[in-house]
Parts: C-alpha cells; sequence; structure tokens
C-alpha cells in the first residue's frame, strides 16, 4: 500500500512515523518547512480541560498519556516538558467534574504556588482558589515535529516539498495527488493533514470538511531570568516557558480582538499590553519589550471537535483535522495509521469521524 500524506504538521509528521514503522509505503508533502502551520504557532499546551463532553475529555487524556508513554518508547523525548500547570481562579463546578472523571488536580495554598514559582510577585497573586494540574504538560511542538519526521524518513518514509493543488480519482477512489508544478502522486490512500488549509487543496466541495478557524495572538519574550518552569493561566494572561529563558504570553481577551485580517504588526499594542501584565507577575521581565509577536491560525471544525477518518463519497481519502493537536498527536499518529490500512475508523473514534458532517 502506498500513501500520500498532505502537510508536516504535528498530525501529519506523527501519522508518517506510525505508517512507515509499520512498513507502509509513505510519501509525506509539504509545501513550507515542517512546522510552518499551526504548529508552529501554538500554546501547545497538553491537557484535557474544558471539555464538559465526556468522550472529548477522555480523548485529550489518552493523547497526553500517548506522549508520556513515547518516552519509554523512544528513550528521551526532550521535546516534552513536564511539571504540571497551575491556574487561578479556579472554577468549582469545573474542579469537581475534573475530580469526579479522575482527573489529576490538586487545590492549593497561595504560598504552595510560590514554593513552585519563586519568580512570582506575591502581591499579583490575590484571586484565589489555585489549582494544580500535575499531568499537564507543553511541548516544543516543532522540535516534536522534527523528530517524528527524522523518525519516519529513517524508516523509509519520503519527505517531497510541492504544494498540493488537488486529489486525484481514478474509477471513483482516491488515487494521489496533484502538485502545484503540475506533478502528481500516485497512491492507494491519501490523508489530508494539512490543519486549517484543508479545504483548499481539494477542488470538489463535496468532499469539504466545514471548518470554522479561529485566531490567536501569542507573544514571546526574550530570553529573561525569571525561572518559570511551567503553564500558567493567571486573570488575563496564560503564559508557559518557551525555551532558553523566553517565555510565550496568551490571552482571550487580546485574541477577541484580532480581525480577520489581523498581522502582528496591527497587534502591537496588545502585545505591549501582555507583556506589561506579564512584568506584574514575574519582574524579572524588567523593561523587556516582546522579542516577537505570531498570530496562529487554529483548526477548527464547524462544531469544534476532531474530524477524522475516512471522507465517504471518496474511497481511500481520509482527514485529520483537529483543534488541541497538539495534545492528540502522538495517539492520532498511531490511530490514523490503523485507520487508513483498515479503511475504517476504530469505533472508540466514532463521535470524531469525519463522516458526521458527509452522512444524510
Ligand atoms: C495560537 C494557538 C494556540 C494553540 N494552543 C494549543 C494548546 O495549548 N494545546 C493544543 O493541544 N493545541 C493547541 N492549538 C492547536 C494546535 O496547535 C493545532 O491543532 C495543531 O498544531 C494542528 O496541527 P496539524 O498538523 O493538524 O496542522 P498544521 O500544523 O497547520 O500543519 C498543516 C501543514 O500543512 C501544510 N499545507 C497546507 N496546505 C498545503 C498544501 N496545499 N500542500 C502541501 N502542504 C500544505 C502547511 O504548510 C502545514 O505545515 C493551538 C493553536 C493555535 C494556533
Amino acid at each position: 500500500m502506498r500513501v500520500v500524506i498532505i502537510g508536516a504538521g504535528v498530525v501529519g509528521t506523527s501519522v508518517a512515523f506510525r505508517l512507515a514503522e509499520q512498513g507502509t509505503r509513505t510519501i509525506l508533502v509539504e509545501e513550507d518547512r515542517p512546522g510552518a502551520g499551526a504548529s508552529g504557532a501554538s500554546f501547545a499546551w497538553l491537557n484535557a480541560r474544558g471539555r464538559p463532553q465526556r468522550p472529548r475529555h477522555d480523548l485529550n487524556v489518552v493523547g497526553m498519556a500517548a506522549h508520556v508513554a513515547l518516552r519509554s518508547e523512544l528513550g528521551a523525548t526532550p521535546w516534552w516538558h513536564g511539571g504540571g500547570a497551575m491556574t487561578w481562579p479556579v472554577n468549582d463546578a469545573d474542579m469537581s467534574r475534573l475530580r469526579r472523571w479522575g482527573y489529576a488536580v490538586e487545590e492549593i495554598s497561595r504560598e504552595a504556588v510560590l514554593a513552585r514559582e519563586p519568580g512570582l510577585a506575591a502581591a499579583a497573586l490575590r484571586e484565589g482558589p489555585f489549582a494544580y494540574f500535575p499531568d499537564e504538560a507543553w511541548l516544543d511542538a516543532v522540535v516534536y515535529v522534527g523528530a517524528m519526521l527524522i523518525r519516519a524518513e529513517t524508516l523509509g518514509a519520503e519527505f517531497r516539498r510541492g504544494r498540493v493543488e488537488d486529489l486525484l480519482v481514478e474509477e471513483g477512489r482516491v488515487a494521489g495527488v496533484r502538485l502545484l508544478d503540475g506533478s502528481t502522486v500516485p497512491a492507494d490512500a491519501v490523508v489530508n493533514c494539512a490543519g486549517a488549509r484543508a479545504n483548499t487543496l481539494v477542488r470538489d466541495p463535496s468532499l469539504h470538511v466545514p471548518l470554522q478557524p479561529t485566531r490567536s495572538l501569542l507573544v514571546v519574550t526574550p530570553p529573561v531570568a525569571t525561572g518559570l518552569s511551567r503553564v500558567l493561566h493567571t486573570p488575563g494572561l496564560n503564559l508557559r516557558p518557551d525555551g532558553a529563558g523566553r517565555l510565550m504570553l496568551q490571552a482571550d481577551t487580546t485574541d477577541a480582538e484580532l480581525g480577520a485580517a489581523s498581522t502582528p504588526a496591527d497587534a502591537a499594542p496588545s502585545a505591549t499590553l501582555l507583556m506589561d501584565r506579564a512584568r506584574k507577575l514575574l519582574p524579572a521581565l524588567g523593561n523587556a519589550a516582546a522579542e516577537t509577536a505570531r498570530i496562529g491560525v487554529r483548526p477548527v471544525p464547524a462544531d469544534a471537535l476532531p474530524a477524522l477518518g475516512p471522507v465517504p463519497g471518496l474511497p481511500g481519502y481520509h482527514v485529520a483535522v483537529t483543534p488541541d493537536a497538539v495534545t492528540l498527536a502522538a495517539h492520532l499518529g498511531r490511530v490514523m495509521a490503523a485507520t487508513v490500512t483498515d479503511g475504517k475508523l476504530p469505533p472508540a473514534l466514532a463521535p470524531f469521524a469525519a463522516a458526521r458532517f458527509f452522512d444524510g
């Protein structure tokens, strides 16, 4: 069997790794550099919070565990950063639901927050209650992409640079993809992992997954000596380390102000605001200004659930488009590889079948 995967983000490279591992002839086609899409502009927090539907929550829990399992499988996963996450104030209803569902969460004191993150300004911690989520983590998503790609190539997968312009169809089933330069890549199955742009490379609108991508501003600081070591959600600011002393900052309020065409330059006042909020929390930021700002586009299906597996109407054609794909990637790699080989999604993933958008 020969499979073409479109898109070298966290999803496409994970699927390529697992397909190559099972001996499937795999070609990964990417128009830009690996990690150039949402995976390279993501907050990349591994979690299962804010998912009041149980199947959705459980899927993210499995995704978190799959990242942890990679460590024993591969020996080292330097892209995975544990240490949990801390949030304040937390909502009582959310906390009791998460506890009922067996999700690891501890209500902790203000002193315990400061003990874990001594760089925080005590005066900035007024609004409790404070919670610690020990199993949560964040991922260097592009480092992960690179690691999956190298493993896939080592196992025989081929990486090809090129822009997919359409699917090839022969005798009523998918037969490969056509690239912008006019060349074709034949295949018995195609997996569309092009994220928010998944529909732009499929000419037939009856094969489109309804998407409503959302935009988010991520501000990155220069290297600063704050000592921050984990994800924090605080009033008006979410933040985490971003490697080599840098921090990544995000806030829902500034995201709400982004327009469909906003550029990072347009968002400069918001970046300044987030930096000011961060320095109140972490005085070691001093007068640092933002080093860079990115606007990431989240691939979000119309009902905000993952869209996975075969697309009815074109045998051999599959999609894997989902929000939270950083949390889910290690799990999706295995699941989608099995789905492509079997031709059907495992029953446990039925609520997330892309087919829901096409049936009836
Ligand atoms: C700001 C922000 C914050 C986020 N925070 C989190 C979080 O905290 N936790 C979490 O789990 N998830 C988070 N997400 C979501 C997560 O980042 C995405 O779901 C994930 O990165 C999507 O990965 P992907 O591989 O599906 O798509 P992408 O990373 O977008 O990869 C798709 C690839 O397809 C390529 N491509 C597109 N069109 C073509 C074509 N025609 N031909 C060839 N190649 C093509 C692109 O160049 C790209 O490299 C966040 C996203 C954003 C934007």
